[in-house]
């Protein structure tokens, strides 16, 4: 359903006949670490982010995996290799 409150018209799983049932009735803002994300809109309570309800929680234990400014660094094919096979391929 549609927000009413902070993202007015905007699509929402968390809006329900209710009103909204994410914790505290409401988006939270965004936090420091997603400046410069693509995902932080304006709303009635400030900046908040068009994807997940709590910002803070999405940073938590590490990198947003939402983030657009920000993503883990990709291991090279060289580091991924199993060293388990790579003995093997070595010995044989
Ligand atoms: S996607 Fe992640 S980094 Fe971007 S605004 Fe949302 S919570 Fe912040």
């Amino acid at each position: 359903m549609q927000c009413q409150t902070v993202l007015p018209g905007t699509e929402c799983s968390f809006w329900t006949k209710q009103g909204c049932v994410f914790e505290g009735s409401k988006c939270q803002n965004v936090v420091e670490d997603c400046d410069g994300c693509e995902r932080v809109v304006d709303s009635e309570i400030g900046k908040v982010c068009s994807v997940y309800p709590s910002p803070s929680f999405k940073w938590a234990h590490g990198l947003c995996n939402f983030a657009t400014h920000k993503k883990l660094e990709i291991k090279t094919e060289e580091q991924r290799v199993n060293p388990l096979k790579a003995s093997k391929r070595a010995a044989g």
